[in-house]
């Protein structure tokens, strides 16, 4: 087992708020606090409105700032509830917990899981599995709430042998268009052994969805935060961009760089939110798939920045596996073949070298 440094875990503690964001809404709360300088009343809708969510796992706030009023929000919020049914492990009718859980080699799933699958199946593949969707088992014996004990070494290495790469894909019923949402979708397992872990990946995969669902329904300036995974559209009714700080548990004030966003998310996986102690040694919720073990390399949080808030949330972790250098090469590479520009934010441990 690795040797693991502790890093000022009391200090960190004291700085975590009771949502736990890891990326705050900093400026862009703002208006909710003073009344909004652009806010409007449309009819019998007031704007800013906004609604609190405990779902996905954690802390949801959505705010439209403008457009769509209040049967947008509704319609999102209830697009949310749907999205939790279908990806909460611990929903018997779940497709997670069905793929999870499952006798033969094929579950039949539903196309939103599939497309989530799906990217989940492509930032696995460039990123070399650092992101590993099949990781599972091994997360599975980390419980970061309620035990908050490193794993029996023994159950660890079983754990591990169950991890196995690239041995699943999901396929459409309908051959000659494997793209279409109509036909049937199926998760295959090519080893029994495979079991699905989303928790990196879903909270960015349904912030876009809900992004879509607001803007069929004429929202026009809206921030979508999903335990701090955060999605604007637009631009604040006054035309000015979104103002959104990236945590940073080294400072007093909590934060590093406030970013200014417009129709774009920003999504963290840090390591000063799900973690304990244990034997004076912090162990926290991003997981070598190589070990089984928390990554240990310095970086206190990865930011990614950048259209698809999916995509930033399976890229932040896979960025934070990979370490600093080959992460920034792996951003490069997407967005020279995406021709993207996704964008990613360090914050190490003050004595850790790059
Ligand atoms: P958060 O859930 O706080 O947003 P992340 O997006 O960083 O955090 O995802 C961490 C979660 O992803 C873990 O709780 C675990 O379920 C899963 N996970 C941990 N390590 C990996 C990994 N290497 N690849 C894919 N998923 C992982
Ligand atoms: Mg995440």
């Amino acid at each position: 087992m690795k040797e693991m440094k502790s890093f000022r875990a009391g200090r960190i503690r004291s700085l975590a708020c009771r949502f736990m964001l890891t990326v705050m809404l900093a400026m862009a709360a703002f208006p909710m606090l003073t009344g909004c300088a652009g806010a409007a009343a449309v009819g019998r809708d007031k704007y800013p409105m906004s609604r609190d969510l405990y779902l996905l796992d954690t802390f949801c706030q959505l705010t439209v700032y403008e457009g769509g009023g209040k049967a947008a929000l509704d319609t999102a919020a209830d697009a949310l509830g749907r999205y939790d049914a279908l990806f909460d492990y611990n929903n018997e009718s779940s497709d997670i917990y069905r793929i999870n859980h499952r006798t033969g080699d094929r579950v039949e799933i539903d196309a939103d899981t599939a497309a989530l699958l799906q990217l989940s199946e492509e930032i696995c593949g460039i990123s070399e599995g650092a992101f590993e969707p099949a990781i599972r088992p091994v997360t599975w014996l980390w419980d970061f709430k309620e035990e908050k004990k490193v794993p029996d070494a023994d159950a660890l290495e079983k754990a591990l042998s169950q991890v196995v790469h690239g041995a699943w894909h999901v396929e459409s019923e309908d051959a000659d268009d494997p793209s279409s949402e109509d036909g049937k979708w199926y998760f295959v397992a090519e080893d029994p052994r495979v079991l699905i872990d989303v928790g990196a990946v879903a909270k960015g995969f349904v912030a876009d969805r809900l992004r879509d669902v607001m803007l069929a329904q004429d929202v026009s300036s809206a921030i979508i935060n999903l335990g701090g995974n955060v999605l604007c559209i637009g631009r604040k009714p006054d035309g000015s961009p979104f103002k959104i700080a990236i945590r940073d548990p080294r400072t007093e004030s909590g934060y590093e760089e406030v970013l200014e966003i417009e129709d774009c998310s920003a999504v963290t996986a840090g390591i000063y939110e799900r973690y304990f102690e244990q034997d004076g040694i912090v162990y926290h919720h991003i997981l070598d798939p190589e070990s089984g073990m928390p990554v240990q390399n310095g970086l206190l949080s990865v930011t990614v920045t950048g259209p698809s808030s999916g995509v930033c949330d399976a890229l932040c972790t896979a960025i934070f596996v990979k370490g600093e250098s080959e992460g920034k090469a792996l951003l490069e590479s997407y967005n020279d073949t995406e021709e993207s520009d996704y964008r990613v934010y360090f914050i190490r441990r003050d004595d850790h070298d790059k």
